[in-house]
């Protein structure tokens, strides 16, 4: 089968970083612009911020070294190739695998750290894109199980057969990490951009809160406008890496560890507002699988973070935390808020 007409799209929830300065205000805008784990990212801070910048960049940096699952000197890598030997791991793997695993349990398994054996089959991982079979999948999926991976004290075990992918979370994490250089450098507005992951850093300089654009799947221009202070957005969405084959039928990264399959739940995209980057990425690939009506009982379970739904059929579902800050872009795009 001839997969070569792939799209590859990784430029979601775009930032609409409008600069617009009270007159008067003029203090230094320092930015930094580079790729890491597999994403274009943009790292703004203002005040006299370059070595902060320069810092941020290492520690993401440290983090791809890490968790990348193709390199052979990371960590994951390491425990994905031990053979169900116990790998010491460094804090910070440790802390994310931990929160993975607590994620996935939050989320009965709609994340899975496991989900690598699968992710790989369908050529997600090399670029070599290519669909499998129910029996093939039903294959893959017997690897795939978050329970049996073990913590213990500072080292990990796994299964043989099994491999970790914490790609879902991984940008939320480093989000985190750089938010936290910032504020230990005294830097109380920027915005961090890794792909679809967005942290806002305190308000934009005028002191107006930041303006994170939720884009048209497939389109041009943003179907909302979520405005935020010192909170994290996330995207996750189907159309944003993708392949297609000769008949026309699309699939995306996303996928249903109960199925092998990529996640056809009923939405285009997911967008997370909260504290913290990493819960924001878990639950905005996490809500992507579980489709919208489970979503909204588990927002209603929860209520520790809100979210924009864009559904296949092109409504838009809000959480009633964003009534001031989301405003509709689009109105062919019917608005239902969550309460
Ligand atoms: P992106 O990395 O494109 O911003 P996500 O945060 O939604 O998007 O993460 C998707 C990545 O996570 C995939 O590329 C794959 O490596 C992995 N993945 C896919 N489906 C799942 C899943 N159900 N649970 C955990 N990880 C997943
Ligand atoms: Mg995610």
């Amino acid at each position: 089968m001839n997969m070569k007409n792939m799209n590859y799209k990784r430029a979601a929830g775009l930032a609409v970083v409008t600069a617009l300065f009270l007159t008067g205000c003029s203090e230094k805008e320092s930015k930094i612009a580079f790729t890491a784990m597999d994403t274009y990212m943009e790292l703004t801070a203002y005040g006299d911020a370059d070595e902060t910048l320069q810092e941020a960049k290492e520690r993401i940096l440290e983090l791809e070294g890490l968790l990348s699952v193709t390199n052979p000197e990371s960590e994951i890598y390491a425990i994905n190739h031990a053979g169900g030997a116990d790998i010491s791991v460094s804090a910070y793997t440790y802390e994310l695998l931990d929160f993975a695993y607590t994620m996935a349990a939050r989320t009965d398994g709609a994340l899975d750290p496991t989900i690598y054996p699968v992710v790989d089959a369908w050529g997600f991982i090399t670029g070599e894109y290519r669909v499998s079979g129910e029996q093939a999948l039903s294959a893959l999926l017997e690897r795939v199980d978050y329970t049996a991976v073990q913590l213990l004290d500072k080292a990990v075990r796994l299964p043989d057969e099994m491999e970790l992918d914490l790609g879902a979370v991984a940008k939320g994490y480093a989000a985190d990490a750089v938010a936290e250089i910032y504020a230990d450098a005294g830097i109380a507005s920027g915005l961090v951009y890794l792909g679809g992951n967005i942290q806002a850093v305190g308000s934009k300089p005028d002191g107006s809160p930041w303006r994170i654009g939720i884009q048209e799947p497939d389109g041009e221009g943003y179907v909302g406008v979520v405005s935020v202070r010192n909170a994290a957005v996330v995207t996750s969405g189907g159309y944003e890496r993708y392949f297609t084959d000769e008949d026309g039928n699309r699939y995306w990264h996303i996928l249903d560890p109960s199925t092998g399959k990529p996640a056809d739940s009923g939405l285009l995209s997911v967008t997370i507002v909260t504290e913290s980057g990493a819960y924001a990425d878990a639950l905005s690939t996490a809500i992507f699988v579980m489709g919208p009506d489970r979503a909204e009982a588990f927002w209603k379970e929860y209520r520790d973070f809100e979210m924009v739904l864009l559904t296949t059929d092109r409504r838009v579902l809000v959480t009633e935390g964003l009534s001031a800050a989301f405003t509709l872009e689009n109105e062919d795009y019917p608005l239902r808020w969550i309460d």
